[in-house]
């Protein structure tokens, strides 16, 4: 057998059977145009995960794979557990027999002949290969503006990922197991993957359109994505709080300054420099420890995901163990 050479392609499906049959049809041509130029080793399978769907996708799978053991596989969920899930449990899965894991939609708006070059960069050793969007053209403004604007908030806020990459990307074998040290349930794998480290590179493809049935993501979910993708990597926004009730402090030492001077030039009605005074010193004492208390939840916050304080890529050490 070719050694480090087992190629898993995994592929989450959410009521994809409009898609399936020409998805499997391509991916499977091109599982075996790897397999003749000797890239990826005869072992390597397409692995599709029915993350729940009510429609066909789980028959259409099963009879894939009973079809052509050797190329499909499936995994299939006992729910709808959602994309980050779904594509988790492919992974961790694929890591049992793969040695690189590509992990793409359903959809073929990933293009398939990116993979070529990502297990090329594979066997250059790299091993996590970012799937990056040239343009987005065949988005609607809307999708593009919000989506965009969506990895600069992130950048804005410190967290590290890479512009322009959703979910198709190669890693290998190591990488995935560093993934599965990541123990927090709140998804948001393109946050994760980055901290994993290991030699990294990045492949440009174009995105093209879904090929046939819907989005299914609607606003809704890609609202709480964006949410959840901030809030699981950031404690910026608790930052904010506790800014803001700096600034309003020392605001509200100038407002007593103020309204102490106002009184003495007696331009005030009665009653007012205390009333004002104490309105600002109360509002920026509260907003004070509103931050002070958030900085504690995000350190117990940062301390419940359990992540890994670090991956060793490699000890040198000439006793052996
Ligand atoms: N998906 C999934 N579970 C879900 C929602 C989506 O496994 O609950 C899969 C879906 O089948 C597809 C991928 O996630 O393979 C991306 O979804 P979609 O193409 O609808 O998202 P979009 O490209 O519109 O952002
Ligand atoms: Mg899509």
């Amino acid at each position: 057998m070719l050694d480090n050479k087992t190629l898993y392609i995994v592929v989450p499906c959410y009521k994809e059977q409009e898609v399936l049959p020409e998805t499997s049809k391509r991916l499977r041509e091109k599982v075996l145009a790897l397999r003749k130029a000797g890239k990826i080793s005869d072992a390597s399978r397409v692995m599709f995960v029915n993350d729940g769907s009510s429609d066909n996708t789980w028959p259409i799978i099963r009879e894939l794979h009973e079809k052509e053991p050797g190329i499909f596989s499936g995994v299939n969920l006992s729910r709808n557990r959602g994309h980050q899930n779904a594509l988790l449990a492919g992974l961790l899965t694929a890591v049992n027999y793969a040695d690189m894991i590509i992990s793409m939609d359903a959809d073929l708006q990933d293009d398939i002949n990116a993979v070529d070059a990502m297990v090329d960069a594979y066997h250059e050793g790299y091993e996590v290969v970012y799937g990056v969007r040239s343009k987005r053209e065949t988005d609607t403004f809307f999708k593009r503006f919000t989506a965009e604007g969506f990895y600069k908030v992130m950048k804005a806020l410190g967290v590290d990922i890479v512009f322009n990459h959703a979910d198709y990307r190669l890693m290998s074998r190591r990488a995935v197991e560093g993934l599965a040290q990541f123990s927090e349930v709140n998804l948001f794998l393109r946050g994760i993957v980055p901290q994993i480290g290991y030699k990294w590179t990045t492949v440009t493809y174009e995105r093209a359109e879904r090929f046939a049935g819907e989005s299914k993501y609607p606003l809704k979910k890609m609202l709480a994505f964006a949410a959840d993708g901030i809030t699981s990597f950031s404690v910026k926004p608790i930052r904010l709080v506790f800014s803001a009730g700096v600034i309003v402090f020392f605001v509200s030492l100038l407002m007593l300054l103020y309204a102490l001077i106002a009184k003495i030039l007696g331009h005030t009605s009665v009653g007012w420099t205390s009333l004002i005074g104490s309105i600002w010193l109360i509002g920026g004492i509260q907003l004070l420890s509103l931050g002070i208390v958030g900085e504690y939840i995000g350190k117990i916050y940062n301390e419940t995901k359990r992540r890994p304080r670090f991956i060793i890529e490699s000890v040198l050490n000439d006793d052996k163990a």
